[in-house]
């Protein structure tokens, strides 16, 4: 038989096969030999009280023989004769699972996308780290895999279409993940194993006769009675389809700028702003596990953080433990900053996004840009500060940067901490550099997050800026109904840079909602 439990560990216990299988057999009253194996259902860390437990949900195989976990199995068509096309502009999470979810229901995409295959991409992110030079058509936000290829491969949404996410993470465990993903409570796959699921997502895509290809930035839509005819990539080829999913990502200014142009309806929407943090590792571990040293047992430790300051939300974003800070600005002059992590996350540093709402009105009232009904305001705010952030630093991408405490204070640090942010940090005083109201509420709440988090407040942490590029300033209106423009009738909006995901999961559920719909449309 097989049985549900939930049990409750020691970090040491959870990590011992017969550990559990002991408790199993205790729990069940079975004797020892009657437990042949378990699947772990579930798996989260309990850190509040001194003692630190795991909880496990399993589903244990009792007097009976064990069998292997079953993955979710996925029927990819042979599309390279399909009737019906879609042309797809953009190869993040968004386009790539729209790419797969269409092959199953037997319509052939054809994927265009303005970067680089993940290997290519590579040499232009180390050249970028070393020498501060940058491709703008091959950084950590383009090229094969999109923003999320170099990064922490975090894979947790506030979603709660579990059905979805399930088959998501399925896909990635298909395409090379491992199964831990399907169970953990905050599950992460880690920059070094991303770019071989995507590779494998890729060729399966060829493989059922799909086309795949690499720069091929698009420029212009050419539109015939509120329809895209084609497209046209910078290279002077173009490309004619029955529909078009659009999932550029939140970076594609030139995208924003070229719908406006062509008077296809877009709009300003509100977006996150703020600084990316970072600590020793060790001192984040000690403050959530209570304790001087880790342990072998427990994974680097990570938090999350939440306040309101002056009426305003600020709060923690993409912390990576372990982790990196990453340059990620897509153009020269620009400054923004992200996080990665390797899949062990056994860097000495934890760093994450600390950000703020921004919304229109804030724009409005306290920046120098004053237009009123331009749909681009947010994005020129946006990379206004990025500009400025740029500046401070001096070049190179070397970022501004203060100590945490010096900066609640409006101290211009002296020296700063080791980082690990390659190009480089350039002490200056933030509140000079970010908006007013932003700066504000990242110093109070600094200081409010040390009252929650004791020994989070210290300038052994050192605040790097700009954290920019956490949500989309613009949104590219739907249908409710049928996902498509409200204008453009076979245009389909999708992912981050339409404003209808925050992250890679929901970026590739929002990819497989579009493309559910247009095969359906399409059928
Ligand atoms: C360093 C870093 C770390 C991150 N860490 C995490 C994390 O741990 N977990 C998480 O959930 N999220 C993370 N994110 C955010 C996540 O990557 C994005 O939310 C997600 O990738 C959005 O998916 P998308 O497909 O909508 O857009 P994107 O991933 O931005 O993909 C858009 C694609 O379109 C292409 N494109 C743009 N313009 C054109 C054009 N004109 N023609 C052709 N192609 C074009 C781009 O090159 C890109 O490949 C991270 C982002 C970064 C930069």
């Amino acid at each position: 038989m097989q049985q549900k439990l939930s049990l409750k560990l020691l970090p040491s216990e959870a990590a011992d096969e017969s550990a559990v299988k002991k408790l199993i057999a205790n729990n069940t009253g079975k004797k020892l030999h009657s437990v042949s194996g378990y699947h772990i259902l579930k798996q989260s860390i309990d850190a509040r009280a001194k003692t630190i437990w795991v909880n496990l949900t399993l589903n244990a195989f009792i007097d009976e023989p064990f069998h292997q976990r079953e993955i979710q199995s996925f029927n990819f068509k042979d599309v390279s004769k399909a009737e019906k096309r879609v042309v797809i502009i953009g190869a993040g999470p968004a386009g790539l699972f729209a790419a797969l979810l269409l092959i199953a229901q037997g319509v052939k995409p054809i994927i265009l996308e303005r970067g680089k295959d993940v290997r290519s991409r590579r040499r232009d992110l180390a050249t970028l780290n070393k020498e501060g030079i940058i491709n703008p058509e091959s950084n950590y936000c383009f090229g094969e895999g999109g923003a999320g290829t170099y990064s922490d491969g975090k894979l947790y949404t506030r979603s709660n279409k579990r059905g979805d996410i399930d088959r998501i993470l399925n896909l990635f465990v298909k395409f090379g993940a491992d199964e831990k993903i399907l169970y953990q409570s905050h599950p992460h796959i880690g920059t070094n194993k991303l770019p071989h699921i995507i590779t494998a997502m890729r060729q399966q895509i060829t493989d059922c006769g799909g086309e795949f290809l690499f720069e091929k930035k698009v420029v212009d839509f050419i539109v015939e009675n509120d329809k895209i005819r084609s497209v046209k990539t910078a290279d002077g080829n173009s490309f004619d389809a029955d529909s078009f999913i659009l999932a550029t990502g939140h970076s594609a200014r030139d995208i924003f700028e070229l719908l406006h142009q062509k008077q296809i309806l877009i709009e300003a929407k509100g977006f996150a702003l703020g600084v990316r943090i970072e600590h020793p590792q060790q001192l984040i571990d000690s403050i959530q596990y209570h304790c001087p040293a880790r342990g072998e047992y427990l994974a680097p430790a990570s938090y999350s953080l939440v306040k309101q300051v002056n009426d305003r939300g600020v709060f923690s974003f993409c912390m990576c433990p372990g982790g990196i800070i990453a340059p990620a600005a897509t153009s020269a002059g620009e400054l923004v900053v992200n996080g990665w992590s390797p899949s062990k996350r056994n860097n000495p540093y934890a760093n994450s996004g600390m950000v703020v709402q921004v919304e229109l009105e804030d724009v409005m009232l306290k920046s120098k840009i004053k237009s009123q009904n331009d749909p681009l305001v947010m994005m020129r705010f946006q990379q206004m500060v990025e500009q400025q952030c740029f500046t401070a630093g001096g070049g190179k991408f070397v970022a501004p940067a203060q100590r945490m405490a010096d900066f609640s204070k409006g101290i211009t640090s002296s020296s700063l901490p080791e980082c690990s942010y390659q190009p480089g940090l350039n002490p200056v005083s933030l509140k000079e550099v970010l908006p007013g109201f932003v700066y504000q509420a990242l110093a109070k709440g600094f200081i409010e997050f040390g009252k929650k988090m004791p020994g989070y407040f210290t300038n052994d942490a050192v605040v790097v800026a700009t954290e920019s590029r956490t949500s989309s300033p613009v949104r590219i209106p739907r249908n409710y109904d049928t996902l498509a423009h409200p204008q453009i009738k076979n245009l389909y909006p999708c992912g981050e840079g339409a404003g209808y995901a925050g992250g890679i999961v929901s970026a590739a559920m929002d990819g497989e909602r579009v493309a559910s719909q247009l095969a359906t449309i399409l059928a």
